[in-house]
């Protein structure tokens, strides 16, 4: 992808303010950023979208946008995150290379992206909003998003008596 701007700053051949590197994925600034600190997260492997990232480079960009949030919001005394992706031209897709956008925020910083929350109130009856429930509802039938992991419970130690008795059925005691 000789063309793509974000394979250019991942082949060094475009310069970026890099923030975090790893294998697979590079953070750099937004060139025009919304606030100070606006970061753009990507994978290092030309992928247009979240429709066509595979599952394990999308978890582990995830957890980089945390770790890279966390750490913003502390250095930069931020009051919150907002965590912007968009896909395909209709969304606003810029560059069709995958990224997450990670925006600290300030109270009253001026941002008014709350704003377009504010268009979407009372735009759908109930019944509208019943017929597309029911026609993307995903069914048994289609394949489940992996759970996530089970916590695993802390294990108590054993006591004497119990070594004991576990040695004895094993025949080691
Ligand atoms: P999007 O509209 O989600 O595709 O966002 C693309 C983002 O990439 C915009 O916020 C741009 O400011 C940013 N951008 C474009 N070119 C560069 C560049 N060379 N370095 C850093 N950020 C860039
Ligand atoms: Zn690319």
């Amino acid at each position: 992808m000789e063309e793509c701007i974000f394979c250019q700053i991942v082949a060094k051949q475009v310069p970026a303010k890099v923030v975090y590197e790893d294998e697979n994925c590079l953070a750099f600034l937004d060139i025009n950023p919304l606030a100070a600190g606006h970061t753009l997260v990507i994978p290092k492997k030309h992928t247009k979208n979240i429709l066509e990232i595979d599952e394990a480079t999308l978890k582990h960009l995830i957890c980089v946008v945390k770790k890279l949030s966390e750490n913003i919001k502390g250095k930069l005394q931020a009051d919150g995150i907002n965590i912007f992706q968009s896909n395909e031209k209709a969304a606003g897709q810029e560059i069709h290379h995958f990224h997450i956008h990670i925006i600290p925020r300030k109270l009253e910083d001026g941002l008014e992206l709350q704003k377009y929350w504010a268009m979407k109130i009372k735009k759908m009856s109930d019944e509208q909003l019943e017929k597309i429930a029911k026609l993307i509802k995903m069914e048994d039938s289609v394949e489940k998003v992996e759970e996530a992991p089970k916590k695993v419970e802390e294990e108590k130690p054993r006591s004497k008596e119990e070594v004991y008795w576990m040695k004895r059925e094993m025949n080691i005691a």
